[in-house]
């Protein structure tokens, strides 16, 4: 097949859109890439004993997950220790005993779980502390301190935040359309990362050692940053594309996988002519929102022998006192996780606007602050300067601009959806022309790579369709 396709972005949509191509015969594909790697936000570094992922971590899901589809049966998967073992630490170093924190999470847990949040007609933020107010103050509950419940209601909003990428859970839809994939939840790669999926979609990864590789890197050209796509000259007219080094290429057909921050950030440059309406207001309707990670490596850990993940609560003392000195955006840290196989690694999950505002400050600030706050959180531990650590900065960086979409009451307020993301647009003779590939592209399963993957084969399979007719 010699229709020649460019994809735009060698992240996980642009290789699924990619291999799917080339499996079904077309040749002339070119990708172009802004950075000098592949797999975009599914970014794994070595790191400590093995490696870490600065994006994507685990495997959400089991049922209609297309990544548990390829790396389930080569059993490349195990269930993550982030999954059990949730401890609550108060900031003067109180535990919370342990069977209070269960009754609290499995309540919260419950409430964001309920078939009434779709109809509840608000927000998330709305629906959940209705209901939470209401369960913790019924009889069963009654004997967990009050200050408690309050400290976990914040606690709890910091979590969502972050799970959502979202800078306050009351500007979350309630009536989400999303779907969970049924089965374990947090599924990890055995200490050889994310990055295994990019093999697997390549078919060269080691377990599948019958398969023939499909060479689709050779056909990558990384440092190319696309600045302008000229999409619709005319009849017969190839597409132009042009890249900040003044490099140009013609295509018939542009499958666009860059993130939603990036298409926020350079809407009226990126497209000539400009996109339609409809089109831009999804854009800008979608959420991008930001979740960062920092991972330390301790000589001696400190927390091995009381949990797997560690939830922050403040006191109101604290908090103010932190809120007026230089490390005030130590706030946004919800929680404290240990890393599979990696006993020596604790990272701290950073969310909200202060975890935009951690993005600017250097690491060694960054360090400073995070053992401030870890020797409030688990006091009485001798806690040593970390051997190394590594921060994420998904805002910052011009080739992101954030971690991961969401609706928000923007998308509602001007009624767009990530339909309206996924819709192709097409020259004057009804070829598809420009297609839009990539996370915020699919409402089932946006922010997760699966979703990212299952896009990129839907806009391959529309090329594929469209010369099949
Ligand atoms: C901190 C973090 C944690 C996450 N955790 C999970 C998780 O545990 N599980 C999960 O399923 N998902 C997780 N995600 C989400 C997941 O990583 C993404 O949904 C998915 O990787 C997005 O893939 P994509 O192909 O849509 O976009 P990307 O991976 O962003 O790929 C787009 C590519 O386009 C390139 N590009 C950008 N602009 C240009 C341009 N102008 N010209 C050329 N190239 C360009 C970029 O460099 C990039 O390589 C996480 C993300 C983050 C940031």
């Amino acid at each position: 097949m010699s229709a020649r396709v460019v994809i735009i972005g060698a992240g996980s949509a642009g290789i699924a859109a990619a291999t799917r191509l080339y499996e079904h015969g077309f040749r002339n594909v070119t990708i172009l890439e802004a950075t000098g790697r592949i797999g975009g936000r599914v970014h794994t570094v070595p790191f400590g004993e093995n490696v870490i992922d600065c994006g994507a971590q685990w495997c959400h899901g089991e049922k209609n997950n297309v990544v548990y589809e390829m790396a389930g049966p080569l059993a490349l998967l195990e269930s993550s220790v982030v999954a059990e073992k949730n401890v609550l630490l108060k900031s003067d170093g109180e535990v919370v005993q342990q069977e209070q924190t269960d009754r609290l999470m499995i309540l919260a847990e419950r409430i964001v779980e309920s078939e009434d949040l779709y109809n509840s007609g608000g927000t998330l933020g709305d629906f959940f502390v209705e209901r939470f107010t209401k369960e913790v103050n019924e009889e069963k509950m009654k004997d967990i301190d009050r200050k408690l419940v309050r400290q976990f209601l914040e606690f709890y909003h910091g979590y969502q935040k972050g799970y959502i990428a979202i800078d306050s859970w009351y500007d979350y839809p309630a009536d989400d359309d999303s779907e969970d994939c049924e089965g374990d939840d947090s599924l990890s790669w055995m200490g050889k990362g994310y990055k295994s999926i990019l093999d697997l979609l390549m078919k060269r990864h080691p377990s599948q050692n019958n398969a023939e590789p499909i060479p689709i890197e050779k056909n990558i050209e990384f440092n190319k940053f696309v600045e302008n796509i000229h999409w619709n000259k005319g009849p017969d007219q190839p597409i132009t594309i042009r890249c900040a080094d003044g490099s140009r290429y013609e295509a018939s057909h542009v499958i666009i996988t860059v993130s939603l921050g990036v298409l926020k950030e350079n809407i009226n440059t990126l497209f000539t002519p400009q996109l339609p309406s409809v089109k831009q207001n999804a854009i800008k309707g979608i959420h991008f929102g930001t979740v960062n990670k920092a991972i330390f490596e301790f000589e001696t850990p400190f927390w091995t022998e009381m949990g797997n993940t560690f939830g922050l609560l403040w006191n109101s003392e604290e908090l103010e006192k932190i809120r007026t000195s230089k490390y005030a955006w130590t706030e946004g840290v919800s929680a404290f996780f240990k890393i599979d196989r990696q006993p020596k690694l604790l990272g701290a999950w950073m969310m909200g606007k202060e975890c935009r505002q951690a993005e600017l400050i250097p690491d060694s600030e960054i360090t400073e602050g995070i053992l401030f706050l870890l020797g409030m959180f688990f006091k009485n531990k001798q806690i040593d300067q970390p051997l190394r650590m590594k921060t994420t900065q998904w805002f910052s960086d011009p080739y992101f601009r954030g971690s991961y979409s969401s609706p928000s009451l923007a998308t509602r307020l001007l009624k767009t959806d990530y339909k309206d993301m996924a819709i192709p647009l097409t020259d004057s003779l009804g070829t598809p022309a420009l297609l839009f590939a990539g996370e915020a592209t699919n409402g089932l399963h946006y922010g997760t790579v699966h979703g990212a993957i299952k896009s990129g084969w839907r806009e391959a399979d529309r090329i594929i369709n469209f010369y099949k007719k």
